[in-house]
């Protein structure tokens, strides 16, 4: 298969994502006061309504609402005021009532968008950026200095609920193949769940794949959702088709499952495009299909052929009148708005001179933001000062450590802003940061205690260094003459000795500065 470069010079790829978040915080079911609880014994949490028994009348849980209005204000939708609930019906034993309640063609919010800035290697997939000069507009771009900036669609954002669970007894690793029998558990039935549909308006999976952690950022900061993917809280299907390069119409789609982290949104995506483009080029053609991404075999299989459309006989929920919500309700939600993460990105910019690269990349994942923030909190009047390098500890080590499933909880807020300190001061070098930080994950202990253990104390005081520097250029006359002639590079060679003499422990720094004034 090609690579995606080279797909990308003769092909467009098209993308539309599907998200699913349940919403986790909400105690109670959509339709039902029947307890929201992961882990419970099987059917514990049910009654007539999810059970789907005759007769049963749903009533809709407020707080779902609100948790969907909030979602549509921070993703910039229009609320509609009028909607309501459909039965979309279809047979399957996780779904006792044989249809899911959900919404028709007029959601709760309709016409959104979030504006995503793409930078570094990630904007090197979109073809041609150079082309661009910061400040041109491209179809749905905007060239930045780093990068560009894309505006994404959203189409929508409904209500509906989420089906049982199946438990396949007796097949390899609960799957139904080769089961003897299958057992239900209805705890999930009637959990909410929210959808949005965005625009076909992505043209790379690196820009799927920051809408998705922009999403989940927004949906975590406004508290709707524990958004885990691993755990299907947060959900993801790509729909993805190619154009020839110049062409307006649609290509045929395939839409993709299992997608539950981001690097196998990434990766099943770009699989995807390259796999598409290979059928295509060999004169083949694309169906629409489902397939599934493996991302140990690193491929998609099919699942399911769509040849016809399914016929859910969507029809109005008789149970439930449509929907009218008042101006007062919207805008008690929209006083709810917490500090969203583009807000919080400009807030790190004024208060702490954060640069806009840095400070939008701190805001990108759960854990560096909570880092950052604990931090500054216990950083207090040093607090302009240590901006930067806690940043830098955030972006590289924190996140290097958590992408390699270490947890960083023993390096507290506290800890951090010692250890950004004791470099700050020069008492340790930037190198010796690394150590220091693998330490206080190893032995869960204060980096002032480490570096006096380990004796790392970096020595700053001049008088100390000046002394071991009068001895090495003395030592070395032939040298300092070489240097003075123009031979700058021996510089290292002076450092190298220094430093050797001094056992390492010398400040790297103040030893250049003294070095240099004293040759120079
Ligand atoms: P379906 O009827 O198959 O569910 P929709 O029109 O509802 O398709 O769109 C579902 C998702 O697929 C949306 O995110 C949309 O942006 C995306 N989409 C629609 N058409 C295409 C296409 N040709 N290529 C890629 N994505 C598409
Ligand atoms: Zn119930
Ligand atoms: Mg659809």
């Amino acid at each position: 298969m090609k690579k995606l470069e080279e797909v990308l010079e003769d092909w467009e790829a098209v993308i539309g994502l599907e998200v699913h978040a349940e919403l986790t915080t909400l105690t109670t079911k959509m339709f039902c006061g029947c307890k929201l609880e992961f882990g419970a014994d099987p059917n514990t949490h049910t009654c007539p309504v999810c059970l789907g028994l005759p007769g049963a009348l749903p009533v809709p849980n407020k707080a779902a609402i609100e948790s969907i209005v909030l979602a549509g204000l921070a993703t910039n939708c229009d609320i509609e005021k009028r909607s309501m609930f459909y039965r979309k019906n279809y047979m399957y034993p996780d779904m006792a009532k044989n249809f899911q309640t959900t919404q028709g063609p007029v959601a709760f919010c309709m016409r959104g968008h979030l504006d995503l800035q793409v930078d570094g290697k990630a904007a090197g997939e979109r073809y041609r950026l150079d082309r661009l000069s910061a400040g041109d507009e491209a179809e749905n771009i905007r060239r930045t200095a780093d990068g560009y900036v894309a505006h994404v669609g959203i189409t929508r954002i409904h209500m509906e609920e989420d089906a049982g669970k199946m438990n396949h007894v007796g097949g390899g690793e609960g799957r139904i193949a080769g089961a003897t029998h299958s057992l239900v558990d209805y705890n999930r039935a009637g959990t909410p769940l929210i959808e949005l549909v965005t625009e076909p308006d992505l043209r790379t999976p690196e820009e799927a794949r920051l809408f998705m952690q922009k999403l989940r950022q927004i949906y975590l900061a406004i508290g709707i959702s524990d958004c885990s993917m691993e755990e299907g809280s947060l959900r993801c299907d790509g729909n993805i088709s190619l154009r020839r390069r110049g062409t307006e119409k649609f290509g045929t789609k395939t839409e993709l499952k299992n997608l539950n982290s981001f690097k196998s949104l990434h990766d099943g995506l770009l699989y995807e495009i390259c796999r598409q483009a290979e059928v295509l080029e060999e004169g083949g053609r694309i169906y629409q299909e489902t397939r599934h991404w493996d991302p140990s075999l690193k491929h998609t299989i099919v699942m399911r052929t769509k040849e016809t459309a399914d016929d859910y006989r969507l029809f109005p929920e008789p149970d439930l009148a449509p929907y009218d919500l008042s101006d007062e309700f919207i805008e008690s939600v929209r006083r709810k708005l917490p500090e969203l993460p583009d807000q919080k990105a400009a807030r790190f910019e004024r208060a702490y001179g954060l640069s806009s690269y840095d400070a939008r990349h701190v805001v990108e994942n759960d854990f560096t933001v909570e880092f950052f923030e604990g931090a500054m909190a216990q950083a207090g009047d040093k607090a302009a000062d240590l901006a930067k390098p806690l940043v830098n500890l955030a972006l590289n080590d924190v996140t290097a450590s958590v992408n390699a499933g270490v947890s960083i909880h023993l390096l507290t807020p506290r800890r951090a802003v010692q250890l950004v300190d004791l470099a700050a001061s020069n008492a340790i070098s930037s190198k010796q940061v690394k150590e220091v930080f693998s330490a206080v994950l190893e032995e869960d202990k204060d980096p002032a205690v480490i570096v006096e253990e380990r004796g790392m104390k970096q020595v700053s005081d001049t008088g100390a260094i000046e002394a071991v520097i009068d001895r090495v250029l003395s030592d070395n006359p032939d040298k300092v003459e070489q240097y003075r002639g123009g031979k700058v590079g021996l510089m290292g060679f002076f450092v190298g000795q220094c430093m050797k003499a001094m056992k390492g422990q010398g400040n790297p720094k103040v030893i250049n500065e003294i070095l240099a004034s004293k040759l120079g």
